[in-house]
């Protein structure tokens, strides 16, 4: 193996660790050496997350804790940092979304999604940058944004996307801040990703649910959804020094989808 993506030694920190990107990001980062301590407020999801990383034996534990709120986040890494050390590595993952009209959707909405996907973002950024440059340390964060952030998707995405928008130019004016003190900070754009909420989602969608995958999957010139492994990978690559020199980058981990012009054709169009 190349050693540069070896993970020994190093102790992560996954927000969302128990839902489905979280749970297949963390278990990457283990079975590459990482302890790694998740953050959740599915406590069910949470110990069957446990359960099946304690199967592989793998150096997990898990906190309940919401990441939308300051004082139990700064709680969270007091109590991190005194029972684990220092966290090496960030991943912001957790997040909730919603599907609602514009014009229909209250204050308290809007403030609810833009609370746990971009704020939560920046307070555990801040508490986990905080310890390392007082411990002159260096570290690696990687934001979870969406192709959503880029482009706009309709279907009451609206407060989501101004969300992950948000994440991606708060993912480059850290990188900037914290460049010098040996922090790297990047983001990855998924596409949509086969995950147990994106399945209920498509459920809760009824007998639109089929055309709804055919639209999307219209879009994404690879011709499938990712899977939570594929963005697990490449969340292993920027935490890892084979990514040493990449700082500030927002990564489509998209089959393509963010450079497919709705109006353009695949394939060999002049043959
Ligand atoms: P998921 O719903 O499976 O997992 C999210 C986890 O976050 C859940 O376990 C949930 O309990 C937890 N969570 C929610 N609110 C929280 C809070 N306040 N505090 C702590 N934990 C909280 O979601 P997923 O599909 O794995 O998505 C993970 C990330 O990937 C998100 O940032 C999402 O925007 C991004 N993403 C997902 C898709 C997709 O299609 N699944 C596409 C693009 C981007």
């Amino acid at each position: 193996m190349d050693s540069r993506f070896d993970l020994t030694g190093k102790l992560a920190i996954v927000t969302g660790g128990a839902g489905g990107i979280g749970t297949a990001t963390t278990r990457l980062l283990a079975r590459h050496g990482a302890t790694v301590l998740i953050t959740d407020v599915n406590q069910i999801a949470i110990d069957t997350a446990l359960a099946a990383f304690e199967a592989e034996n793998l150096k997990v534990f898990g906190f309940n804790t919401d990441v939308s709120d300051e004082i139990a986040t700064v709680k969270f890494f007091d109590e991190a940092e005194k029972l684990h050390g220092t966290a090496d590595i960030l991943v912001n993952n957790a997040y909730q979304g919603i599907h609602s009209p514009p014009h229909l959707t209250p204050l308290s909405e809007w403030e609810r999604v833009l609370k746990t996907s971009i704020t939560s973002y920046f307070l555990y950024a801040r508490e986990f940058s905080k310890r390392l440059i007082a411990a002159k340390r260096t570290g690696q964060l990687v934001n979870i944004s969406s192709i959503a952030g880029s482009s706009g998707i309709g279907r009451g995405n609206f407060a989501y996307s101004a969300a992950k928008g948000g994440v991606n130019q708060l993912t480059r004016e850290l990188a900037i801040e914290w460049a010098r003190s040996g922090i790297r900070v990047n983001a990855i754009q998924p596409c949509s990703v086969n995950t147990p909420g994106w399945r209920k989602w498509i459920e809760s969608e009824g007998e639109r649910g089929q055309a709804l995958i055919e639209n999307l999957l219209r879009g994404i010139p690879l011709g499938r959804v990712a899977e939570p492994e594929d963005i697990a990978s490449a969340v292993h690559f920027l935490v890892s020094d084979a990514s040493a020199m990449i700082t500030g980058v927002v990564l489509p981990v998209d089959g393509g989808n963010l450079v497919f012009n709705a109006g353009g054709t695949l394939g060999n169009y002049s043959s």
